[in-house]
This record gives C-alpha cells, sequence and structure tokens, in this order.
C-alpha cells in the first residue's frame, strides 16, 4: 500500500515516518521512506531548475518501490491537492490501497519547531502555508484524510495507527472488489445496450427489406409494422432491466419472421 503524508513544514512528518517504518517492519510489513526531501538533500546545494528532476524522480521512485511490492511511506507535504490526487491515482493504478494520514499541530508550535531546527524555511512561508491550506476533504470528498493526528497532543501510539491502518487497507480492498464487480456488472449492461442497438439496426434494415419487396404494402400496413418494431424494441428496453434481454434473441427471430408472415397474409 501507499501511506501518503500531509502536513505543513515542521509538523513531524519525517519523526512520524521513522516511527512507523520500524514499527512497519517489526510487523513483517517491508517498507520503504520515499518523498522529495530525500533527492533535495542529495543535491550538494539547492536550485530552483532542480526542482522538476526531483519531482519526476520522486514519483518514478515510489512507482517502482510500489513495483517491487513495497509499502511506500510518502513523507512529503503533499501540500496540493492535485498532488494527493496523483498520488492516489497512481496507487490505484496499480491496484493498491492510498491510507492518507494528515499530521497537524497548532500554527505556534510549528513556528516554535521549525525555529528550533534551524529555521531552514523562513517563519513566515509556513505561516503562508498554514493560513492557505484548505482542510482536506472540503473540495473533494475523495481528499478527506483516513487518518488525523495532532502531533501536539498527543503522545502517537504507533500500535493502534497500525491497527487503524491494516483495517483501512482491508476496507479500501473490499469496497474496491465490490467496483469490480459492479464493472462486471455495467460490462453486461453494455452488452444488452450493444445487443439491442443491433436489434434496431437489424429489424430496422428486415423491414425495409420487407417493404421494399412488397411494394403493395398500404401505407396504413407499413405504418402498423413500424409501430410494431418500435413496440418490440421499446418492450426489450422494459425486459432489459431484469437482465434477461439475451434469452430473446432466438424469440426475437421468431418473432419478427411470424410478424412479416402476418403482413403478408393479411
Ligand atoms: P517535518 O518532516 O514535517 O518537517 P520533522 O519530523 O522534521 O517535521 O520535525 C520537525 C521538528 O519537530 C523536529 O525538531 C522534531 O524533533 C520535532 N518533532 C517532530 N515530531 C514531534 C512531536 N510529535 N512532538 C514534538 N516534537 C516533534
Ligand atoms: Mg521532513
Amino acid at each position: 500500500m501507499l501511506i501518503m503524508l500531509v502536513g505543513l513544514p515542521s509538523v513531524g512528518k519525517s519523526t512520524f515516518s521513522k516511527n512507523l517504518s520500524k514499527k512497519l517492519i517489526e510487523r513483517n510489513i517491508d517498507n520503504i521512506i520515499l518523498g522529495t526531501d530525500l533527492i533535495r538533500e542529495s543535491f550538494p546545494v539547492w536550485k530552483e531548475n532542480y526542482e522538476d528532476y526531483i519531482k519526476k524522480m520522486n514519483k518514478s521512485l515510489i512507482s517502482e518501490a510500489l513495483d517491487e511490492g513495497f509499502t511506500v511511506i510518502v513523507d512529503d507535504t503533499n501540500y496540493y491537492n492535485s498532488k494527493r490526487r496523483d498520488l492516489i491515482h497512481m496507487a490505484n493504478l496499480k491496484d493498491k490501497n492510498c491510507i492518507s494520514i494528515y499530521l497537524k499541530a497548532p500554527l505556534e508550535v510549528l513556528l516554535a519547531r521549525n525555529i528550533a531546527r534551524g529555521a531552514k524555511i523562513p517563519n513566515s512561508v509556513i505561516e503562508d502555508m498554514y493560513l492557505k491550506f484548505d482542510e482536506m476533504g472540503t473540495k473533494y470528498k475523495w481528499d478527506k484524510p483516513d487518518l488525523e493526528i495532532d502531533t501536539h497532543l498527543e503522545a502517537i501510539n504507533f500500535d493502534e495507527i497500525i491497527d487503524k491502518i491494516f483495517k483501512l487497507d482491508d476496507e479500501k480492498s473490499s469496497i474496491k472488489s465490490t467496483f469490480k464487480s459492479k464493472d462486471i456488472e455495467n460490462s453486461d449492461n453494455n452488452d444488452n445496450y450493444n445487443f439491442k442497438n443491433k436489434l434496431d439496426v437489424e429489424t430496422r434494415h428486415i423491414i425495409g427489406e420487407f417493404i421494399k419487396n412488397n411494394k403493395n404494402l398500404s401505407k396504413e400496413k407499413i405504418k402498423r409494422l413500424s409501430n410494431y418494431r418500435k413496440n418490440y424494441i421499446k418492450n426489450l428496453r422494459d425486459i432489459e432491466k431484469d437482465g434477461i434481454i439475451i434469452k430473446n434473441e432466438k424469440e426475437f427471430n421468431e418473432y419478427i419472421l411470424t410478424l412479416l408472415e402476418e403482413f403478408k397474409s393479411e
């Protein structure tokens, strides 16, 4: 699975990641912590024009780690919902679950922690981010965090968190399998839909040919024939709701032939 952390600088993401990682391996979950800082720190200096590469590299490392079967802890601010959506999307494409954990703390705490560790980022930047941060899930339902942890108030209970993560992972997997069977149902409906379209085209064609070959049919008869056809398709539409349309494939041929015979003999 992919464990996506979300939180402002100094909230405690890297500390949390390391503790979570150790606890996960105690439970035999092979895992790796990844994030843009890891790549940033591999450069001797920081330059704005490195950022595109850093982000690209981060994505590809996460992707490959998931392919390898590792649980990935993404230690990044993941400040924008577009980044969160990308990570969820990546996990889902690989048929993995994404568990989002939102770490939060009051602004004063963030600023104090930032100063205490040397203020590599100016406090004003954190302040700005804090004020502009959209609460997760207010704009998009999918963006609601799976877990919210206040790194200020509570002593973090990692065993409890891991139990919750496992439970969420199971729940998400079972929702996914329900969706999958829904997809199968939908594809059946699609087949029905295609089948009905085929009938529509075919009956139109059969009746068109019939009219062409029987030039002495009265207008009234042609109209009746055309209504028969329409009603037949319409009735199929109703039957289709119960999902028994395929049963009517043979019935259709018999029906339309009988119908045409009747018209001919009238
Ligand atoms: P982030 O990765 O989110 O920027 P860090 O994990 O590096 O945050 O933590 C920032 C500072 O806050 C560090 O000095 C760390 O020791 C401290 N810190 C982290 N988590 C906690 C916590 N739960 N309680 C108190 N201090 C913490
Ligand atoms: Mg960090």
